[in-house]
């Protein structure tokens, strides 16, 4: 059995993948899902993922595991950078210290990196001469997987489309990215960027969700602050797809799933700003919703060895 892991800030997922005849990890068994302990940090991460792929695994041999993290992972598997929702989770040594653990190889990725691997295997990025996968939620997270494989880069930040320069209003352009950044998609475009905007321009707070319903009754400017996030989003993809040249550019985390509008206007700003080849890259919607960390971690787990993986 190979156990696919998705450590968020707020839980942990947790399931056993089994290789089918032609070797292909298919259909999770037995799935765990716990509260991170975000408080205890590293150490205490570590004995509660111990115990549930104990629990998992039951009498099933354990071949590898593979995890997908919030957080920046370096090349050895260990958390470089991350937030603060979980106390000291960067310069957390995870893979030796699960590996430690559970005595078989682990493999650590970032969890938009491995929901790209899941995507690109068997979602939307399928068959695909490339793939670029943002995830636009809390932040916006990106990935590039390659024919050959997923790209982690040489410090773990491949794909990173969040921090991408776009030309902004002057109000938006001096607006600091969590990276500490300025002009950045993500402090214009993400969940908390669009709220933010709606909040400066009415005055008044409201969740994104709100945003979106008050968008869909017509208001005018819940509408206008939805499209132009958006809109951002589109040019930051087409100068990345001017780098990349891939086939298909999955969209997909919490703010991409407000509505079919949303995307087609990613997709038409693409289009429109993409340069003539790239411009021809379908921009499509991520189908494997939140399993697909947990699965895309299998898969890098099952890859056996952080050596399998090209950077
Ligand atoms: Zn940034």
């Amino acid at each position: 059995m190979i156990i696919g892991i998705d450590i968020g800030g707020t839980k942990i997922a947790v399931a056993g993948f089994a290789p089918d005849e032609r070797g292909r990890l298919t259909g999770s068994t037995a799935v765990r899902t716990i509260a991170t302990p975000a408080r205890e940090g590293g150490p205490a991460i570590v004995r509660a993922v111990t115990d549930a792929v104990r629990e998992v695994r039951g009498s099933d041999p354990l071949e590898a595991v593979g995890v997908g993290t919030a957080g920046v992972v370096g090349p050895d598997g260990a958390i470089t950078s991350a937030t603060d929702a979980i106390s000291g989770w960067a310069g957390f040594p995870l893979r030796e210290a699960l590996a430690d653990a559970v005595g078989v190889p682990v493999a650590v990725v970032n969890d938009v990196h491995a929901a790209a691997v899941a995507e690109a295997e068997q979602g939307a990025g399928a068959g695909a001469q490339g793939m670029l996968m943002v995830a636009v939620g809390t932040g916006i997270g990106g990935a590039v997987v390659l024919p050959d494989g997923l790209r982690r880069g040489v410090t773990g930040t491949a794909g990173s489309v969040g921090h991408m320069e776009i030309s902004l209003p002057p109000r938006l352009a001096e607006r600091r990215c969590p990276c500490g950044g300025f002009g950045h998609v993500e402090a214009v475009a993400s969940g908390p960027g669009l709220e933010r905007t709606y909040l400066e321009e009415s005055g008044g707070f409201l969740p994104l969700r709100e945003v979106h319903a008050a968008a869909l009754r017509g208001d005018a400017l819940a509408d206008r602050v939805i499209l132009d996030g958006a809109r951002y989003l589109g040019r930051a993809l087409a100068s990345a797809n001017a780098v990349l040249d891939v086939e298909v550019i999955v969209v997909g985390g919490g703010v991409a799933e407000v509505g079919e509008t949303y995307l087609s206007e990613v997709a038409r700003t693409y289009r429109a700003a993409a340069m003539p080849g790239p411009s021809r890259a379908r921009v499509v919607p991520a189908r494997l919703g939140v399993d697909a960390a947990l699965t895309g971690a299998a898969l890098v787990g099952g890859a056996r060895t952080d050596d399998a993986l090209p950077l």
